[in-house]
């Protein structure tokens, strides 16, 4: 652990230098463990200041902890200049391929500054990850270029949703299908369990305020922080369920890709959850119009100039078909798919499949969706879906006996 000691900060609010490690406490060290990550996009401060505002107040009240918490900024340099990133997008760069070549000390130089914000980051994920001794949270903090009612990115497996669906808020599942190389993607993967929230506008006041009171009701979730130790749990709450309503469920059903030469020009005046119709004109490029290809709603319409991603549609999922994905995949039918016609095990990476979609006509997509699988990829007339990692089983927990 002693690169997290070694960067561990003074824990001072607001106005000091921007840190990796804002702070960490160590209760029970055999507890859960808790990542809170702020400002993985540069130019969204908002997380960040919920994470000194939830360090002082641990700190100030002494609070006991029935495990390990982390409050970490994700791309320091770009935080310094108030930019999304420097070089690249860091949320986009965590593929198997950067992993590796930025885990080992290089003493090169590095030529793009998030390189080294990812060589960095790794070094502590390790260190927090491969010292846990029961289950493991991670919250990655945003917020959004247009107004909306603030809303939760996971990755669906059932132990993410279990988990989100704790909090009073919005959740949108299967986002990390339609991005490569997310943060939270690499450490779900890695065994924990991970929430995306988006709090609002980047600059709007309540962001900071929804972004804390998340944190401060994960601190509860996880079982870290005890309710009664926590007198200010239900105004939490209360500030969650105020900005949201009643929960929803959605999934995501497009992204809009964007390329810097592409000259993409949303219309002005769409919020998160507003509802399109198909064939509505939603944006411009340098092509013509971008029309939805379905009715749904909009989530994320893009009104910055850095961003690879134009707006996303989601639709509401019914709760039945949660239950039936729940019941499927504790039943782990997912054993089973690879004797149906036209499916196939990719020949060295078992957990992948090749669906042949003209022998498995009916929906593959989305029953593959229901066993617990991710899309990879569309070739031609083959889908490939690989299964999602610790989708029911935890890595962590049973690594030694629960904590009394
Ligand atoms: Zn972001």
């Amino acid at each position: 652990m002693s690169t997290v000691a070694d960067q561990r900060g003074s824990g001072g609010l607001g106005t000091g230098p921007v840190r990796r490690v804002v702070d960490r406490f160590i209760g029970d060290p055999v507890g859960p463990t808790h990542i809170v990550v702020g400002r993985i996009t540069g130019n969204e401060p908002s997380g960040r200041l919920a994470i000194e505002q939830t360090a002082g107040s641990i700190r100030n009240r002494n609070l006991p902890l029935h495990g390990r918490v982390f409050l970490l900024t994700g791309n320091l340099n770009a935080a310094q200049q108030r930019q999304r990133y420097i070089d690249a997008d860091l949320n986009r760069r965590w593929t198997r391929e950067n992993i590796v070549r930025n885990t080992p000390s290089p003493q090169r130089p590095f030529t793009i500054s998030e390189d080294r914000e990812q060589h960095q980051l790794l070094k502590i994920f390790r260190d927090i990850l491969g010292t846990a001794a029961d289950e493991v949270y991670v919250l990655d903090l945003h917020s959004t270029s247009a107004d909306g009612v603030p809303f939760a990115t996971v990755g669906d497996t059932m132990r993410n949703r279990r988990f989100a669906m704790m909090f009073p808020i919005n959740i949108v599942l299967g986002i990390e299908e339609e991005l490569e190389g997310t943060m939270l993607e690499f450490l779900n993967n890695e065994g924990a369990v991970t929430l995306g929230f988006e709090a609002g506008r980047h600059d709007a006041t309540g962001s900071a305020a929804n972004h804390e009171a998340l944190i401060q009701a994960a601190l509860v979730n996880t079982g870290i922080v005890q309710i009664g130790d926590s007198p200010r749990h239900e105004e939490f709450l209360d500030r969650l369920k105020k900005v949201t309503g009643v929960q929803r469920i959605f999934e995501v059903r497009h992204r809009e890709p964007i390329a810097p030469t592409d000259n993409f020009q949303m219309y002005p005046g769409f919020q998160n959850f507003d509802s399109v119709r198909k064939g509505q004109a939603l944006a411009a490029n340098c092509r013509g119009e971008i029309r939805s290809s379905e009715k749904g709603m909009i989530m994320m319409p893009l009104y910055q100039k850095q961003g690879e991603d134009g707006f996303f549609i989601i639709r509401e999922v019914a709760r039945f078909w949660l239950r039936l994905s729940a019941v499927l995949r504790a039943l782990d039918l997912a054993r089973f798919v690879a004797l149906l016609p036209g499916v196939k095990k990719h020949p060295r990476r078992p957990e992948q499949l090749q669906v042949n979609t003209r022998i498995a006509r009916l929906f593959p997509l989305q029953i593959f969706h229901l066993l617990g699988f991710r899309r990879l990829r569309w070739m031609h007339e083959f889908l490939v879906v690989s299964r999602r990692r610790f989708d029911t089983q935890s890595p962590f927990t049973h690594k030694e006996a629960h904590h009394g």
